[in-house]
């Protein structure tokens, strides 16, 4: 197909991980950015794959986005194309299972030679201080090992650490900006007291690309601290019941709940249980001063910026619901709902039913 007709002063970007949650968001917010981007794919031999990836490939394509078929795990291949391209910046948004795979992709880029800047897949806390209990422990060790191979290879990096989603932070659900908040139970962990950092997916991505080559995140670690999106759980509770314009039971989830859950070694749901207890128990992400030379803040850096505030994001997820709804009641009146999904049409409707 050739590269894309998109030009630009500065070099190529290759993103691995464009089909993933967090790695949409970074892509979409590249192709925006008028960089010249390069996907690098997975190939799937003779499966294709799900229909939700291929649509979302075929729109970054059709934005102009390029696709490479590979792995990271291909070390040859790594080397080749980022000479081939010219690639200057790599992003990877691998998942917590593929961590380990970047250990190759770090041989990779120090052998190419033409990277100027590697963010690995991070897009959390600041693994160097935050200490989860396992399994979320383990994930971190893997993250840490990918630092420490990116310091000693004298690779240029950047490390995105922006905290939590804007969503409802479900306890076992690694993409929890993908599921509605609860419409029938509030579970709030611990008193509900420990805030934390909510950051809307597409600013994860906007502010990615905004500090992928920025002088100032040169080996630095970038922490996303919107003042405005630092809350607790009681005050989401809150904020979500206003939105929908009803109240809903809270339940406790206590310390040893999400101990237990952990302690089920159920991955990647106990992973997430881990870092819920880090969050919203023991304070992980409030409980450090930025007092490190590498650390740099998100809002300092960018003052002009402003972040979505996480206001903004449940109005996103009431929108949801009402077209959720519409789409319910046209089925009914149709007579037919066969062939669409409805998510948490009970729950929904139940909303519904009591805010409109
Ligand atoms: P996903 O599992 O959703 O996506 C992973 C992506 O990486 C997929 O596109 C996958 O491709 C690709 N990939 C995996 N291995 C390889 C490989 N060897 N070569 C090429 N591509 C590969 O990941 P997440 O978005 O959940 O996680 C990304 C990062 O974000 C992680 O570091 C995670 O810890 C963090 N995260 C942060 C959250 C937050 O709230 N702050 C929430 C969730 C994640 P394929 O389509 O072929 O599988």
């Amino acid at each position: 197909n050739g590269p894309s007709p998109i030009l630009s002063e500065a070099g190529p970007v290759m993103i691995i991980g464009s089909t993933g949650f967090i790695g949409r968001f970074v892509t979409e917010a590249c192709i925006d950015s008028g960089r010249l981007t390069y996907l690098l794919v997975r190939s799937r031999g003779l499966t294709s794959p799900p229909a939700s990836k291929s649509s979302v490939l075929n729109s970054f394509k059709e934005k102009g986005a390029n696709i490479i078929h590979g792995s990271i795990n291909d070390q040859d291949f790594m080397v080749k194309v980022l000479r081939e391209y010219g690639i200057e910046v790599v992003i990877s948004a691998v998942g917590g299972e593929s961590t380990n795979d970047q250990l190759t992709l770090v041989e990779a880029i120090r052998a190419a030679g033409t990277v100027k800047r590697f963010l690995p897949s991070e897009f959390g806390h600041d693994i160097d201080r935050a200490d989860p209990v396992e399994p979320g422990l383990r994930m971190y060790n893997e993250k840490r090992q990918v630092r420490r191979a990116i310091e000693k290879g004298g690779i240029p990096y950047t490390y995105i650490c922006c905290n939590s989603i804007a969503a409802w932070p479900y306890h076992d659900n690694t993409h929890p900006s993908e599921v509605l908040p609860p419409l029938d139970q509030l579970n709030i962990y611990g008193d509900g007291s420990v805030k934390a950092y909510f950051v809307a997916g597409s600013d994860i991505g906007k502010f990615t690309i905004k500090a992928m080559d920025d002088v100032r995140t040169l080996n630095k670690t970038l922490h996303f601290q919107p003042p405005n999106n630092l809350l607790n759980m009681n005050d989401l509770a809150s904020l979500w019941e206003k939105k929908i314009g009803r109240s809903i039971p809270r339940v406790t989830i206590t310390e040893d709940d999400l101990l237990d859950a952990a302690g089920e070694m159920r991955i990647p749901a106990s992973v997430v249980a881990a870092l819920t207890h880090d969050i919203f128990i023991k304070g992980c992400q409030i409980n450090y001063l930025m007092d490190k030379a590498t650390d740099i803040e998100a809002c300092s850096l960018y003052p002009e910026t402003p972040f979505t505030s996480i206001d903004e994001c449940f109005n996103g997820f009431v929108a949801k619901i009402v077209e959720n709804q519409k789409l319910v009641n046209k089925q009914q009146a149709a007579g037919n709902n066969n062939g669409i999904i409805i998510p948490n049409r009970k729950q929904e409707a139940l909303a519904i039913a009591t805010c409109s």
